[in-house]
């Protein structure tokens, strides 16, 4: 199938030869059509697959021309910068058109978007929470709303936007054509699909979660944080030293310190984002990164969403994530667009728990890789060592209700000594 074959208007085949895209990606030959029919869409795909083209080209093609003061089409996204990212998208593929397009988020002036709103647009990209803050201003009409995507609704769901989302479906009018993506299908995610979308075509374009095939996915068993950081410089200097890599932390303590370590050990730039920062210095980063100033990022999971780099030789998992999704979305920054990429993971003993679950969640192995003999495995500290185990405890209690845990047994033996064999 081409472009061509999609019923696009010439303004937007215009553009997408400009993009020098080929050929249509598989969510885009599936969703397109149907967005233009009208359909209700649940498209299962994560980033990396073509998936905001696939809403967006539609979408301009059924809005043609600028009209009108209120937004007829609205874009929700859970964090600025896939905000940022889908505003963007939206001026390359407008370009040849007269659609006016804005982005509101968090994070930086409300009136300015306010004034920019009352200059009349087409089409806005919005975080959950800032559109209803501007709305509560009165600050917009989403009367005129005609079309409604919710973008990484399983992320949207993890931080806890739902009421949100369930008061801006208040707002907007009943009758309009209704878009989820997600890049998993939970039981949750079904849930809030089943109030959002109506006798929807349902578009799933690989199984669940599963990554990238051009991505090598690997792991280490680091014993400890020591251990972990001697690891990643071994790697940013013997391995990976010409490409760009993103370093994934769970915390941002953590994000903080994995940058500290790695600015006073290598000689070259790097920056860190995550949710203390200003919004200006992270877009700043993410900036530097895209524009090849800096190689090395480091990163929280939330900060990291919807950011676009196709071109990561390899994402470094510091930490197992907890929320086994954001493993994909993690490697999905590597891979990408044919590129071949790494996604190398440093875990514990209780991230080993973890990433258990997730081999479960993408149906596939991750080989382990040999402790290099070059890196030094240091001793775990007695305190780090009590929270990995009590980690797996809760783990394992989770797992097996019945299940005392390793303090537990170790309490009562103290208690009341060793249990004594049963006699036959
Ligand atoms: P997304 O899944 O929307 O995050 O898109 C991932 C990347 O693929 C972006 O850099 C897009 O510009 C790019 N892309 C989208 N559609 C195509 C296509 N048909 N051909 C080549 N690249 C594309």
């Amino acid at each position: 199938m081409d472009f061509t074959d999609l019923k696009l208007n010439p303004q937007i085949l215009k553009t997408i030869a400009a993009k020098g895209y080929q050929k249509p990606t598989e969510i885009q030959q599936k969703a397109i059509p149907s967005i233009l029919g009208g359909q209700d869409i649940i498209g299962i795909a994560q980033t990396g697959t073509g998936k905001t083209a696939a809403y967006l080209l539609p979408i301009l093609v059924k809005l043609n021309y600028a009209q009108f003061d209120d937004p007829r089409a609205i874009i929700l996204a859970p964090t600025r910068e896939l905000a940022i990212q889908i505003d963007k998208e939206i001026e390359e593929f407008a370009a040849f058109t007269d659609l006016r397009h804005l982005g509101v988020y968090g994070g930086t002036g409300i009136n300015p978007q306010i004034e920019a709103i009352e200059k009349g647009l087409d089409i806005l990209v919005a975080t959950p929470g800032r559109l209803l803050d501007i709305s509560k201003k009165n600050g917009i009409n989403l009367k005129q709303i005609k079309m409604l995507v919710l973008d990484e609704a399983d992320r949207v769901m993890d931080m806890g936007f739902m009421p949100q989302i369930n008061r801006i479906l208040e707002l907007v009018p009943m009758k309009k054509q209704c878009m989820l993506f997600s890049a998993t299908m939970s039981e949750a995610v079904e849930r809030i699909a089943s109030d959002f979308v109506e006798f929807p075509h349902r578009i799933e374009i690989s199984p669940q979660a599963t990554p990238a095939e051009t991505v090598s996915q690997v792991f280490y068993r680091a014993p400890n944080i020591r251990s972990k950081i001697n690891l990643l410089s071994y790697l940013l200097e013997k391995k990976y030293s010409e490409g760009k890599v993103i370093v994934f932390c769970r915390t941002k303590k953590s994000a903080d310190d994995v940058f500290k370590f790695i600015q006073r050990k290598l000689n070259e730039e790097v920056r860190v984002i995550h949710a203390n920062k200003g919004q200006n210095t992270r877009i700043n980063s993410i900036n530097a990164f895209k524009n090849n100033e800096i190689r090395i990022l480091v990163a929280t999971d939330v900060s990291a969403r919807g950011i676009d780099i196709s071109d990561v030789e390899a994402v470094i998992n510091f930490n197992v994530p907890i929320m086994y999704e954001d493993y994909v979305h993690r490697i999905g920054r590597t891979g990408r667009a044919q590129n071949k990429g790494w996604a190398i993971t440093f875990a514990d003993e209780a991230e080993q728990w973890h990433l258990g679950e997730i081999e479960k969640m993408i149906k596939m192995r991750i080989p382990e890789l040999a402790w290099p003999n070059e890196v030094e495995m240091t001793e775990t500290p007695f305190e780090e060592q009590q929270v990995i185990k009590r980690e797996l405890d809760y783990l394992k209690r989770k797992r097996d209700p019945d299940f005392k845990g390793a303090f537990h047994e170790k309490n009562q033996e103290k208690r009341f000594g060793k249990k004594k064999k049963k006699r036959k």
